[in-house]
């Protein structure tokens, strides 16, 4: 039996923390006998004296553990269960091809996704833009879509990983959320929870990441390919771009037509194809499915050529209550917003940089997202084809169309997005959508997720 406030002090002197201490301070966050004030003082001691590779595999077990963990063992399916999370950016839209994709490679994919925060969007608000798609299913209906489908993507469950719930809360409101051990454990309590064989994380680099610097992004990449490896579950992870909107558009409905239209072959957005494809090629390689990268782009390729990937979309959003006919009749289903208008760009110029985070700031803004848990959301609403970085721009050309409920919420769009791109004489350097891979093999795990030197 530990005591809290021994395991705080240990923690705050510096001391490396026993799997029993952590798992004691876990049950307890779960059981509500440890108080906030001590989550918030055990957080800011994490925050300023870090922690081992060994404590964040004892926390992120205890956090999974907190709840139920998926068991699929039962079903007979006869491939990995294997997915992909992302560190959350502005017209990521990769979810939505991805699962799908998978499934029709032979992996299982039962993805937990979640709403959107701050600026960036929620893989589940964009199912919500899909009438009679159930979000937040029965177990028994989440297992029948996996099973016959391959994939289902839904909203967390109450009872998974329970005490990252509580833990979240707290580092929100006491400044400890930045804190990289702590990230990782939450981040991967929730997804081993869904019973994961093997798992791609994309973390995201550029003015719309989640991680301030590239540096911070690679820290937490490499922190979560050596726990995650450390708790049983083969991951890799992916640094890519987010210096620009990911898709050519950003909003809930708009979004899903851009993912529809991708499965079925009507238009593929090269930066949006590249990286969908590189997290694929992963998880089939990760999962076991193909045994190279060049092996899972060619079966990748030909789910997308047969239809077999637009097939499993399809069959998902019936298999959960959408539209029978979705794929056929997407564009009578979708919301669509009153004004759709262009945003002309003010001078000739090359489109050096794009502020990611403040557009979608002002998708939020036209309501497409939530500034407060309770606010509901207007599916129709966003910004459509986008300019892209490096693109001339004559003055009088759309910068993108507004998506707009009406006149005000339009012109606050299309002045929040004059002023997130940077238009001028030279040519900004071409960046790669996929800026590098990192295996467990790359780290050298007893030097605290440092990378290997070569
Ligand atoms: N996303 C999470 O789920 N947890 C964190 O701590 C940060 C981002």
């Amino acid at each position: 039996m530990f005591l809290p406030q021994e395991i705080i002090r240990h923690k705050r002197d510096g001391l490396e923390l026993s799997a029993d201490e952590i798992r004691s301070f876990i049950q307890g966050v779960t059981d509500e006998s440890v108080s906030e004030g001590q989550i918030a003082a055990l957080a800011m001691a994490v925050y300023f004296n870090d922690m081992t590779m060994n404590e964040r595999i004892a926390l992120t077990c205890a956090m999974r553990d907190s709840g139920s963990v998926l068991d699929w063992s039962g079903l007979s399916l006869g491939g990995p269960i294997v997915d992909k999370h992302s560190t959350g950016g502005v017209g990521d839209v990769t979810s939505l091809m991805l699962g799908p994709l998978v499934a029709a490679c032979g992996g299982f994919v039962p993805m937990i996704s979640g709403r959107g925060l701050g600026h960036t969007g929620g893989t589940l608000d964009k199912f919500d833009a899909i009438p009679g798609y159930q979000t937040a299913p029965s177990t028994e209906l989440l297992r029948q879509v996996v099973k016959e489908v391959g994939v289902a993507i839904i909203g967390q469950t109450g009872d998974l990983a329970p005490a990252d719930k509580r833990i979240y809360a707290t580092r929100d409101v006491t400044a400890t959320v930045e804190a990289i051990p702590l990230i990782t454990a939450s981040i991967l309590s929730k997804k081993l929870a869904a019973g994961l064989q093997a798992l791609v994380m994309d973390v995201k680099v550029g003015s719309g990441a989640f991680m301030p610097t590239a540096e911070k992004s690679a820290e937490l990449a490499r922190s979560i390919v050596a726990v995650a490896n450390g708790a049983g579950c083969r991951t890799s992870a992916l640094l890519t771009d987010m210096s620009q909107p990911l898709a050519s558009c950003a909003g809930n409905a708009l979004e899903v037509r851009e993912a529809v239209r991708y499965l079925t072959g009507e238009y593929r957005h090269p930066r949006l194809h590249a990286v969908t494809m590189a997290l694929c090629a992963d998880m089939l390689v990760a999962a076991g499915l193909a045994s190279d990268e060049s092996q899972a782009l060619s079966q990748l390729q030909g789910a997308l050529e047969s239809g077999a990937a637009a097939d499993r979309f399809g069959r998902m959003v019936a298999g959960l209550g959408g539209p029978a006919d979705f794929m056929s009749r997407y564009e009578s289903y979708l919301p669509q917003a009153e004004l759709v208008r262009p945003v002309l760009a003010e001078r000739s110029g090359y489109v050096q940089q794009m502020d990611t985070r403040a557009i979608g700031m002002a998708v939020v803004a036209l309501g497409g997202g939530r500034r407060r848990a309770s606010d509901t959301i207007d599916y129709s609403v966003g910004f459509s084809d986008f300019c892209q970085l490096g693109q001339w721009v004559e003055a009088g050309q759309p910068l993108a169309l507004v998506h707009a409920r009406h006149e005000s919420a339009y012109h606050e769009a299309a002045q929040a997005l004059r002023q997130a791109i940077v238009l001028g004489d030279v040519a900004p350097a071409a960046l790669p959508e996929v800026y590098r891979r990192i295996r467990i093999s790359d780290i050298d795990t007893e030097g605290q997720s440092q990378e290997k030197q070569s």
